[in-house]
Parts: C-alpha cells; structure tokens; sequence
C-alpha cells in the first residue's frame, strides 16, 4: 500500500447519484472491489425522475431489488396512482387529456418479470445507498474528487476525505458518474453535441396541501398558462409534495436569482388558488441534448448525465444512465480477472453512445406536450411519425447493428425474451439464469457444447406457460444453440 494514506482499489466511482450507485451494486455483483466516493453528505433533495422502466427494474431485479424498489414505490403516491395528463389556465381549472393511445401502448410492453415502476428518485436512491451499505460496499459521502492524473497502471486520484484531508487513491479504472456538469469529462477534454435547447425551466420543488383540490383528478404532469405564469406541474405523492417547472426566457431572465417570495406568487398563480406554499429547493435545467463525443479515455469512463443530458420528457436519461452501468460493469469484471482482453471495453461507447443518441432526440421530441402523449395536434403532425414506442427505446434495443426490433426475439445484440419458467423448483424468469458468466441456452435438440454454464430448455427448465416453446421464444429450431453474455444479451447463434 505504501503511504498511509495512499490506497489502491481496481474501481473508483465518483458520484453517488443513481447511477454511480447502480454501478456499486452492480459490481458488488461481480465481486470487483470498488470505492464510490460522493462530494455531498446526503442525496439530493431535489425530484427528478418518476419513472423507472420495466428494463431498469430488471436490472435492480438481477441485484436483488426489485420488490424492495416496488415497495418503496407503493408508499409513494399518497392518493390516486400514478399517471394522468391535464392542461389549463391552472391546475384548478385543468382538464384532463385523453390518452388511450398510452393505454395501448402498455398492452403491447414487451414481455418481462418488471414493470414500468413510478417512484420518485428521491425515493429510490435511498434503497440502493442501504443496499450497497448492506453488502459491505465501500461507499464514501462527503468525499470529493479534486483531481486525477492517468498513468501506465492506474490512475491516480487526489480527493478530499470527509474531514477535510487529501488523499491519494489509486485505481485501476475510474468510472466518471460526477453528473451532467462532470469535472471529469472537462478535465479529459471530451466535447459533447446533440440539440440545442427549446425550453428553459426553473424546477421548483414546493410543499402545499392540495389534497382537496386534486382528490379523484390526480396527475402525473398538468400543464398551465395564464397571464402570470406558464408551466408544468409534476406529482410528487399526489398530496403535499410538488415540482413546478417553471417556463421561462433565458435572454432576458434569470429565475435562479429570484427571491423565493416571487417563486411562491408564481406558483400560486399556476395552481390558481391562494393556498400556503413553501419552497424546498430549486434549480434551472433545459431541455438541450448533449451526449459526450467520446465514452472512454484510457481507464477513465462516462457514465449516466456525465455521458449524456437529454430533457426529462418520456423519462430516459436516468434509466439511460443506469444501464450504462450495468453495461460496463461485467466487461470490467472479466477484464480484471483476465477472463477477456481490453478491447472489451471498447464496446462499451460503441455499443451505449447510440442508445443515448436515440433517446435523447426522442426526448427532445417529446418536449412538445401532446407528443408526450402520443397525442397527435396540428403543431407535432410534422413530426409525429418520428416518434418511436417507449417499450422499443428501453428495452429492444439491438447492440452491433444499433437499431431496435420489432420483437424481441433473441437476436444476437438484444435482450434474451423473457419468459415464465420452473427451474429447480421455483418460478423464476429465463433473465434469471444470466449474470455472472456467460450462459448457453441451448434448444431440446440441440447437441451440448462444451460450455460450463449450459441450461436446454425443456430439461434444465420448463417452461411455465404450456403455449411457449423454445422456436415460439426464439424463432429457432429445436437443434439450435444461443450464447449469452452477462448482462443477459445474445452474443451469436452457436448451431442451428
Ligand atoms: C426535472 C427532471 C425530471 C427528470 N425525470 C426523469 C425521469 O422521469 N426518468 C429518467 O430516467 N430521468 C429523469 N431525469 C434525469 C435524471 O434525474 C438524471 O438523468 C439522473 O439524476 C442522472 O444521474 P447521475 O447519477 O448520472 O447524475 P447526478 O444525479 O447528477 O449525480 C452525480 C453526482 O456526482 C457528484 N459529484 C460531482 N462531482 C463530484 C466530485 N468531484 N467528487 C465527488 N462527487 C461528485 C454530485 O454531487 C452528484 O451527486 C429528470 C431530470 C430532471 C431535471
């Protein structure tokens, strides 16, 4: 270890936001020691994402959080349920948008053991923070990065203990997760291109009892404009806790600089009664898209709002983020026991940049009210047949050729499909049997390779649903044989 306050671990992951945590737990899950440092002592306070896809929820599922994650989520909405849109001259005189287009959506999800899960992120950093304390992780707040030097072996970080002492800590790879204004990413000279921005928003998270008023109208986001004020409201619980996005000018105001007595009479204006409102906390954001030119330099990576800003419509940055995580985090692990050479890691921008390059125009896109709705208007119907199905942008995503599917259908470069199976006495879920290793699923036919993990379908697991077959599942004959990486995606057709 040499100098006593010198200490060497093969990841150091700066931020502790959603998705430096999520990479904790994923690592843990391959069993690569890690130190997680992040500058403040607590999570931020401040509410952003509210929906987590049925895909990010597979991924808290394979670290065994999806029913701690679901309960949490159950606590959330005070009143009512997630969901619902509303637009008016304020949120009193609001009316409610139609939206069975959304209902269909949903009926046509890809099939998974998750669901979409509406939960505030404020709610849920918590359950991964406990968690990742649980398992012994090596989680530091009030730790900052100050800053960093590559070198042949490892890259030698200087960071602030939280009493205030420099430290050296030497890792073997960083992973940058320090947020959307990432010191990291400028300091690697790592320029960003996208869209420029069409809306500039103060985010103002406030408490109010609006019980009464929204009791048996509940929202997920209602829209208002009058002469005063024009903005978006988003629930927090449905009762007590909001955030009003506040529309504004950025060539002639600044909102950030106004006293919270002026934010107070605004939000007033724009729920359209004199109700008692304090103001928690507020911060600007736009609705620019900004995904970094390079995903790596040399063992440094960007991960999350540190590789890619897209605006919160359609609620992709944060499961955008978090599946970077979990992308990296077994390409990591088999580099480091020698089980793949480096240039795995070259997959990682390759295959995660144009999944950010995709959701953030479909974000953008989404900026428009009713789009977001898949509600088509006179003023989206130039663009409206550009906007892709949720379920397709967060789930059948296809690696190496970078487009997305149909169905998934265990095409090299997506997500094996899930279905119900028994194996070895329980109902589990064919993502279950991936993780760690790679895995050959291998049809009733087909001749076993000589792989240490092997599971054929009708022998090793059966399943569940009569009508499923190993060709209904995955369009391939009986004699068939499929590779699958980790993170629970189809390598290659092995026979057919
Ligand atoms: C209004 C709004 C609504 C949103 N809604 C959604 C949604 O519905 N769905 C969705 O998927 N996304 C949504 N998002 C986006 C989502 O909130 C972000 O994508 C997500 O928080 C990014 O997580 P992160 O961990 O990458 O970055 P952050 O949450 O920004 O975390 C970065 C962390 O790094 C720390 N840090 C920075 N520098 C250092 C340093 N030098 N040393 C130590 N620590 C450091 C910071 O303190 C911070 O805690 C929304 C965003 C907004 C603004």
């Amino acid at each position: 270890m040499g100098h006593k306050n010198v200490e060497e671990i093969p990841v150091l992951i700066v931020g502790g936001g959603i998705v430096g945590l999520s990479a904790g737990l994923f690592l843990h899950r391959h069993r690569v020691p890690f130190i997680l440092i992040e500058r403040n002592q607590d999570a931020s306070p401040l509410p952003r994402a509210r929906g987590f896809s049925a895909r990010t929820l597979e991924l808290f599922r394979s670290v065994g959080l999806q029913e701690s994650i679901e309960a949490v989520a159950r606590t959330a909405w005070k009143q009512g349920k997630f969901g619902g849109a509303r637009r008016g001259v304020s949120l009193l005189a609001s009316e409610s948008l139609p939206l069975a287009d959304i209902t269909k959506l949903h009926a046509l999800a890809d099939p998974s053991p998750c669901e979409l899960t509406a939960c505030p992120q404020t709610i849920v950093e918590p359950v991964l923070r406990n968690a990742l304390a649980e398992r012994g992780g090596d989680v530091r707040f009030g730790w900052e990065l100050l800053r960093f030097e590559q070198r042949d072996e490892y890259v030698t970080a200087t960071v602030r203990d939280s009493a205030g002492m420099e430290r050296t800590i030497n890792a073997s790879f960083v992973f940058a997760a320090d947020g959307g204004r990432s010191e990291i990413r400028r300091c690697l000279g790592i320029d960003r291109h996208g869209i420029e921005p069409n809306r500039h928003y103060l985010n103002i998270f406030f408490e109010a009892d609006l019980t009464q008023q929204v009791g048996g109208r509940t929202f997920s986001q209602c829209e208002v404009s009058n002469e005063h004020v024009s903005g978006l409201f988003l629930a927090m619980n449905n009762t007590t806790q909001w955030s009003f996005h506040l529309t504004y000018d950025r060539a002639s105001e600044e909102p950030e600089k106004w006293p919270d007595e002026r934010l107070v009479r605004l939000v007033k204006a724009a729920i359209g009664a004199d109700v008692a409102v304090k103001i928690h906390a507020s911060s600007p954001w736009n609705t620019r898209v900004r995904v970094a030119d390079r995903y790596r330099q040399g063992k440094i990576f960007l991960m999350g709002d540190a590789a890619h800003v897209m605006p919160a419509w359609g609620g992709f940055n944060a499961n955008t983020g978090i599946a970077d995580a979990h992308n990296l985090a077994w390409k990591i692990a088999r580099v480091l026991k020698g089980e793949d050479s480096s240039s795995l890691l070259g997959t990682y921008e390759t295959e995660r940049r144009p999944v950010a390059i995709r959701n953030g125009e479909q974000a953008w896109l989404r900026t428009d009210f009713d789009a977001r709705f898949q509600i088509r208007s006179d003023d989206n119907a130039v663009f409206f047949d550009r906007l892709t199905d949720y379920g397709e942008l967060q789930m059948r995503y296809r690696y190496g050729v970078n487009d997305t599917v149909d169905m998934l259908c265990a095409q090299p470069g997506t997500r094996f499909p899930h279905a119900w199976i028994e194996h070895k006495g329980q109902r589990r879920s064919t993502l279950d049997l991936f993780g760690t290793s790679f895995t050959s699923m291998i049809g009733p036919a087909a001749t076993r390779p000589d792989t240490e993990v092997v599971y054929r379908a009708g022998i090793d697991f059966r399943f569940v649903d009569e009508a499923v077959t190993w060709n209904s599942l995955t369009g391939l004959p009986d004699d068939s044989a499929l590779s699958i990486r980790p993170d629970g995606f189809v390598v290659f057709l092995v026979a057919a």
